[in-house]
């Protein structure tokens, strides 16, 4: 892209200046995560052009986990329209953490936003589909059209977050109980958590966001994967949801829709031009990975990508 001939070495750069940054701790309260190396940590650019500029870690394999909810809602918004999620799930931050209960409380049973895990939750529960059996593999499928391959499950990840799921089956069971799910909540509990669990690297990730920030065509594969109009309602989402309680610092600091998973993921979309994936599983307070956050902020500063950005008009400089 015109202007990003730096990009190769700013992504080298970005990866440089995320090392420096070792505070954080690795999620445990799904076991299996805690043994993941701290260590790791991958940076991927991918442009709307179908570029790709990676540094460090970029290709290994991590949960997807909440990054799903972003794409699991476009696809969802693509099937049923705006209105209905918006409607059915809402928009609005709701300035707690992602697993919050309160926040379903203090609502009335309203969701809230599909980016934390009520609104999750209530968003899987639309995906089309007779069966459980069914949306997994619409989600399975879409998520991999959006990433340019098939993305596999990780059996691990999923039976360790199953076997201590019981905060998430009790956010289905109240999200039932006022109507805002109205399948079997444990069974939109199964097929969450296995969208959680699919397996995807920065590389994967960046892909996805690039794909968002092309009106919904791979840039890769060139598949429209789906509309203009649902990749802007996603990004909308995204920035005032993508990093829960930590959203307002995040576009303050990054000025980028983004959206962060507790394995250490992020995927960042600037829009009309590129997506970027970061991967190191050391996560602040909120479940947002610290390397990730200072690369992606590194490479928003460096590459001018903060959309609340203007310089004087020119016609106001002439004399
Ligand atoms: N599967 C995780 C959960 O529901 C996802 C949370 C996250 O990535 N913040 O707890």
């Amino acid at each position: 892209m015109q202007g990003w001939d730096k990009v190769e070495a700013l992504t080298a750069d970005a990866y440089a200046f995320g090392l420096g940054e070792t505070r954080g701790l690795v999620a445990d309260y799904i076991p299996i995560l805690a043994e993941t190396d701290p260590e790791l940590f991958g940076v991927c650019v991918a442009e709307v052009d179908g570029s790709i500029h990676s540094a460090g870690d970029a290709a290994v394999e991590f949960s997807i986990q909440s990054i799903s909810k972003a794409f699991v809602y476009a696809l969802v918004c693509e099937e049923l329209g705006h209105d209905l999620v918006k409607e059915h799930v809402g928009v609005n931050n709701t300035g707690l953490a992602f697993n919050s209960v309160m926040a379903i409380e203090l609502n009335y049973g309203h969701p809230m936003n599909p980016m934390v895990n009520a609104g999750a939750l209530a968003t899987t529960a639309l995906v089309p589909g007779g069966s459980p059996a069914e949306q997994w593999e619409l989600i399975r499928q879409g998520l991999s059209r959006f990433a340019g391959h098939p993305l596999e499950l990780d059996g691990e990840v999923y039976r360790s977050e199953m076997a201590t799921n019981q905060r998430n089956m009790a956010i289905a069971r109240l999200l039932e109980s006022y109507r805002r799910i109205e399948i079997d909540p444990l069974k939109v509990v199964d097929v969450y958590t296995k969208q959680c669990a699919l397996r995807v690297s920065a590389r994967d990730i960046a892909v996805m966001g690039a794909t968002l920030a092309d009106g919904g065509v791979n840039p890769i594969t060139g598949e429209q994967v789906v509309s203009a109009a649902v990749c802007r309602d996603t990004l909308s989402v995204l920035a005032a949801n993508g990093m829960y309680e930590r959203s307002g610092e995040w576009l303050f600091e990054i000025g980028l829709p983004g959206k962060s998973g507790v394995a250490g993921g992020i995927v960042t979309i600037s829009p009309g031009k590129a997506g970027i994936g970061v991967f190191s599983p050391r996560l602040d307070s909120a479940g947002n990975s610290v390397r990730g956050q200072a690369a992606t902020s590194f490479l928003s500063r460096s590459l001018g990508l903060n959309i609340f950005a203007s310089d004087v008009s020119p016609t106001r400089l002439e004399p």
